[in-house]
């Protein structure tokens, strides 16, 4: 049975924790065939319930003796695993801290039967998420104080590369770090998760997508690090509305490899360099924290970035060192015993990852001002933490009491509204009946809902990434033809007509910026002389025949301008002016003039004088026709 404080333990757990030092387990597998065993002589022996020998290779005579947290015998059983080693830092994830489990060692030791199991013998995944099911549910049963969500994502690390499991097509995800030093990847699916029949149900189809191959050792050796993040979300039904996040990361490494004793070649001995090099930094980082170096390599593999919170970092770890009995293994059971020595001694420093959330019947007032939603207004003696990037939302409103506080009020005042808002929360959950749709319905409603907003929160990302593509695009625009002209070739790729409407709205808003001032603006017919009071009139153009190949395009191929003869004669000359007098920082304030651009048209003036005319631009070297052409309609657009 899993013990939990009680549920107002969390509001003092967030000061920073104790440091904790990583929890290493020895397990040793047992023989896995007679034939094993008759061939092979056994290297390896345990002690007590810590310790075991291994013969000294340079001595048969002589031992050498290793002392862990926990070693687990041949006849160790997956709950006696999990039980001691895995249990007492789930706990931790409730309260708003980080626990990482993982699983080192050979290929075939017994790393995915430790991480994983069969459905006879569970491992220490299933058991985990069960019992974090377990904790929420009879959290929840003893108080309405507060809600929980799950979530999962499923990724591995395969040849240098974060592959999402659950949506196989995001390949090669980065990893990055958010202010608050949270490790996190950006895009990774997560899916709220209800039940442990709702995390099979992603889970197994998703293990089926894991890169697995045949080597000589081990017939599914895995040739890549899974790792499982399970976040547990803990929310405060009663103001202030605490939010406390918790990440559990199960990870399932990759063994390293003899070449020369898997028989490995090609891809594979790829494959096992990968592996080796990310596993070799993972030693570096593990030296560099024991020696405590001031510059940890996390960044010089993705492994090691990932595991920066488990090793060294904020998380509570736990690594199950697996070893395998026989003669064969016996070089790589004792590096994979010196590796895990070295690692029980880096300590990491656990904290609470709190904040606060917004409750849904809290007036949105400050919104509606106009204003920017304030964030989380710090509390005395509590270290709040932002979540992390698109891995979940970043809390946007305050709570009534923090909104109060910032309007001034009457403390009596206050203090009554505080009271009320209680009262009616408590009424919320308890006394006001909730609608008549059965509970399963609503439950996945509200599943749907959340996972909406997960999605709106990573479409929000990409847009923003692809604006910033289109602006570096816009930026770099001197030294590449005219970036519409790029989708109207049959060899555009995808991102250049993603990009283009980005592009094309920056112009149009210039556009309307100028038709706002130019009266009037009237749509009229491609042949309409343009009005004698305006000096710009749009037109519909006659039907297009042809096909135009990009999103947007046609609707702009349809349209055309006529603008007064004597309004862009005004502004040519204008520009030309620029042209022959303008500094550098004068040409390059005109649109497509960049920074080379502008030197070499400075270049060009010394020698040859002013321009007499635009054009005169395609003298210039590496300035094409195309490009001048182009220059010269941006620039009458916006200057006119
Ligand atoms: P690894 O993931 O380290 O490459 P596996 O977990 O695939 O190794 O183990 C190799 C084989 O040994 C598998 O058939 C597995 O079921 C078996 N095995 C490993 N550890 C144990 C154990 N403690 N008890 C029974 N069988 C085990
Ligand atoms: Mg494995």
């Amino acid at each position: 049975m899993l013990k939990r404080g009680s549920v107002m333990d969390a509001s003092s757990q967030s000061k920073k924790a104790a440091p904790a030092r990583v929890k290493v387990g020895v397990r040793l597998r047992p023989y896995m065939s007679q034939e094993e065993n008759k061939l092979q002589n056994c290297c390896v022996r345990g002690l007590d319930d810590q310790s075991l020998e291994i013969i000294n290779w340079r001595n048969q005579l002589e031992t050498m003796k290793y002392q862990f947290d926990a070693f687990y015998g041949d006849d160790s059983t997956q709950q006696e695993v999990y039980a001691r080693s895995v249990e007492p830092v789930l706990s931790h994830l409730l309260d708003g801290q980080n626990a990482s489990v993982f699983a080192y060692g050979p290929t075939g030791a017994g790393k995915t039967h430790t991480m994983l199991g069969s459905p006879e013998h569970p491992g220490i995944i299933p058991r985990a998420v069960k019992d974090l099911f377990q904790m929420t549910r009879s959290e929840n049963s003893s108080s309405d104080h507060w809600t929980f969500k799950v979530t999962m994502s499923y990724l591995e690390i395969y040849q240098e590369k974060v592959l999402d499991l659950l949506e196989p097509k995001h390949q090669d995800l980065p990893i990055r770090e958010d202010q608050d030093k949270n490790i996190f990847i950006p895009n990774l699916t997560q899916k709220i998760i209800s039940s442990f029949s709702d995390f099979e149900n992603y889970f197994i189809p998703a293990s089926q997508n894991r890169t697995v191959a045949s080597t000589k050792l081990n017939d599914r050796s895995s040739r890549s690090h899974a790792v499982l993040l399970i976040k547990v979300q803990k929310r405060e039904g009663f103001s202030p509305f605490r939010q406390f996040t918790g990440k559990l990361y199960l990870i399932d490494l990759a063994g390293s490899e003899d070449n020369r004793r898997t028989g490995n070649q090609g891809i594979r001995l790829k494959e096992s360099g990968a592996i080796n090099s990310s596993l070799f930094v993972l030693s570096k980082v593990v030296d560099a924290l024991n020696q405590g170096l001031p510059r940890i390599p996390y960044r010089d593999s993705k492994l090691t970035r990932l595991l920066q919170d488990s090793l060294g970092g904020s998380a509570h770890s736990v690594m199950i060192t697996n070893i395998a009995p026989g003669q064969k293994y016996y070089f790589d059971t004792l590096t994979a015993l010196n590796f895990a020595a070295k690692s029980k001694q880096i300590v990491n420093k656990p904290f609470t990852q709190e904040s606060n959330h917004m409750p849904s019947f809290v007036p949105i007032k400050r919104q509606r001002e106009g204003k920017e939603p304030s964030t989380t207004a710090p509390q005395p003696n509590k270290k709040l933490k932002s979540e992390s990037g698109e891995e979940s939302p970043k809390p946007t409103e305050s709570s009534l009491s923090t909104f109060l506080k910032t309007e001034g009020l009457d403390s009596s005042v206050v203090e009554r509204l505080l009271n009320l808002e209680q009262m009616l929360m408590k009424k919320g959950l308890k006394g006001i009946p909730l609608p008549r749709t059965p509970k399963g319905e609503r439950l996945e409603l509200k599943r749907k809902v959340e996972e909406s907003q997960i999605v709106i929160q990573e479409l929000m990302e990409k847009q923003r990434e692809l604006e910033a593509k289109a602006l570096a695009a816009d930026s770099g625009l001197d030294q590449s033809p005219n970036p519409g002209d790029k989708c109207q070739t049959p060899e555009h790729d995808a991102f250049q007509c993603k990009v283009k409407p980005l592009q094309r709205s920056a112009a149009s808003c210039t556009i309307q910026r100028k038709q706002a001032i130019v009266q009037p603006l009237q749509v009229q017919n491609q042949n309409t002389p343009v009005s004698p009071l305006g000096e710009i009139a749009i037109f519909k153009k006659e039907r297009l025949k042809k096909k135009v190949p990009c999103d947007g395009s046609e609707n702009e191929a349809n349209w055309g301008m006529n603008i007064n003869a004597d309004v862009v004669e005004k502004t040519r000359s204008n520009l030309l002016h620029i042209l022959n007098t303008g500094d550098l920082k004068e040409l390059k304030s005109l649109h497509k003039i960049g920074d080379k651009k502008a030197k070499l048209i400075f270049g060009w003036r010394k020698i040859n004088g002013p321009l007499s005319k635009i054009e005169d631009l395609q003298e210039i070297e590496g300035m094409s026709a195309k490009m001048v052409a182009s220059f010269i309609k941006v620039n009458l657009l916006s200057n006119l």
